[in-house]
């Protein structure tokens, strides 16, 4: 007792927690302040700019022995980190494929993070949300009330848990248990020549290898080419493997188109195969009204991949799996661990989110989504994405009617592909050409377009996924782009 009293009294109790909550309070209000400045001011700044070589040295070196005051810190992130962003909140930033975030999403993530709840699961409110925004997701794409789903990190992540729900139930054996080297038949997956490379690494970390996912030839319009498609499986099951798994892509992100996913539901259930969509870009076209039966049949799939930090603008990330048979989901990932045992009542009485999929520790990803579909409703959403996908065939006129530009795919939804060709040029002096026009974009600040090469011919890539997007940006970088290529083949 003496001993205890003794080291109570030599005990140095320390926390994370600053003395003065007033203080950091009044530089949290500065914060908010400088984000909203940020926000306000973003049309007035370069889409993108390089970074000045002193930034890489700011950030090297050991980690920090001693303290410094937030207020200097938080100086060196406005210096630096918000000096110099990726540019995808930008009124004229179209590359590769991304939201733009929104400042209630960023509240939102400050809301989560001061709860510093873990969604892993349990007995809480967070864990209520999370549950209804996948329930919300579901419902938007019209998913059955009997599936689950699960919020992950993105897209990636969204079609990994999917596939691998696929190839437990497809193996013919229990493969958790026995593992991919027992299955007696190699089991085949099968998507387009346009699939996301994500489903690349999801085959291989399935154990089932990159040769086990056929590529099948996509046709003029970049969809998966179905008769194709038919052969592959007959010819696979001849040669003794085992097809699983049709995967569809609802908008691919080469050039956004979009699979006949009808045919591929009915081809699976022919074949009885598991149909699983990855609808990281389209298939939130389903709360668009003036597009939404261009993704039909997109609630037929047993699995869908789909991207809240995309169509919806959460800021980053947040990707959401939903799939049919909710049996099937939770036993691809269920475990038993005797110290995350359920009880009757309290804390560990509620629901273990952590069993549909594969993170024990999860985020309060949920929030950002919930509170911006609050305040704004899925109608303002589906308006949104409608916006993208007008002002895409809008771009797509202005490429038409400029004689200086072509079109290099067909325009479905939000992603426009084209290149300056002035005529005569040859593949590669068009892919410096472009390249060029696509870097001095980027480098001036101007706007930032990427690039990609659809069947032999580089082209530009412009993905509108931006609700900052006005009809008057791509009116002034269809100008810029000509002025450059003029100037750069005058
Ligand atoms: C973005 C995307 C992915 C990957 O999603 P992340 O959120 O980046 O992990 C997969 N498929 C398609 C079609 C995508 O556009």
């Amino acid at each position: 007792m003496d001993a205890g009293r003794e080291m109570l009294a030599q005990a140095q109790e320390d926390t994370l927690d600053p003395a003065d909550w007033g203080a950091l309070a009044a530089l949290a209000h500065k914060i908010v302040d400088n984000g909203f400045a940020h926000m306000a001011t973003l049309r007035e700044r370069p889409a993108w700019r390089d970074l000045p070589g002193e930034l890489a040295e700011i950030f090297s070196g050991p980690p920090p022995r001693a303290p410094q005051p937030l207020s200097e810190v938080l100086e060196t992130v406005g210096e630096t980190v918000m000096s110099y962003p990726m540019g995808n909140s930008h009124p004229r930033f179209w590359a590769w494929y991304m939201g733009a975030g929104n400042m209630t999403g960023a509240l939102a993530d400050f809301i989560a993070a001061v709860q510093a709840s873990n969604l892993g699961g349990g007995k809480h409110a967070a864990a209520l949300v999370d549950q209804q925004v996948v329930d919300w997701l579901r419902q938007m794409v019209g998913f059955p009330d009997t599936a689950s789903g699960t919020l992950v990190s993105g897209g990636s992540i969204a079609n990994l848990i999917g596939l691998t729900v696929a190839r437990n139930l497809k193996a013919g054996i229990d493969i958790r248990e026995l593992g991919i080297g027992a299955v007696p038949r190699p089991l085949r997956f099968y998507g387009s020549d346009q699939l996301h490379s994500c489903h690349r690494k999801a085959v291989e970390t399935l154990g089932l290898g990159n040769r086990a996912l056929r590529r099948i030839p996509s046709d003029a319009s970049w969809r998966i080419d179905i008769s194709a498609l038919r052969e592959a499986i007959a010819e696979d099951r001849a040669a003794g493997f085992r097809p699983a798994c049709i995967i569809a892509s609802a908008g691919s992100v080469n050039t956004g188109s979009i699979d006949d996913l009808n045919a591929l539901a009915d081809l699976a259930a022919e074949e009885a195969l598991w149909f699983h969509v990855d609808g990281c870009i389209g298939a939130l076209i389903a709360i668009a009204p003036g597009h939404r039966e261009l993704v039909d049949g997109l609630s037929r799939a047993d699995s869908l991949a789909l991207d809240p930090h995309k169509w919806l603008h959460a800021p980053f990330d947040v990707g959401c799996c939903l799939v049919r048979n909710a049996a099937a989901h939770r036993g691809a990932f269920s475990t038993f661990a005797e110290y995350l045992a359920t009880s009757e009542r309290g804390l560990a009485s509620g629901a273990w989110l952590y069993e549909l999929g594969l993170q024990t520790s999860r985020g309060f990803r949920a929030l950002k989504v919930w509170m911006a579909l609050k305040e704004h409703g899925v109608d303002k959403f589906g308006r949104l994405i409608d916006q993208n996908i007008d002002m895409a065939h809008y771009l797509t006129r202005l490429v038409e009617t400029e004689p200086t530009l072509s079109l290099t795919a067909p325009t479905v939804i939000n992603i426009v592909c084209f290149r300056f060709d002035p005529g005569g040029l040859g593949e590669p002096a068009l892919k410096a050409l472009n390249t060029e026009i696509m870097l001095r974009l980027q480098e001036s600040g101007i706007a930032v377009l990427t690039d990609t090469t659809l069947r032999g011919n580089h082209s530009l890539r412009a993905a509108i996924c931006n609700h900052r997007t006005r009809y008057n940006d791509l009116n002034l970088v269809v100008g810029e782009i000509v002025r450059i290529g003029k100037e750069l083949t005058a």
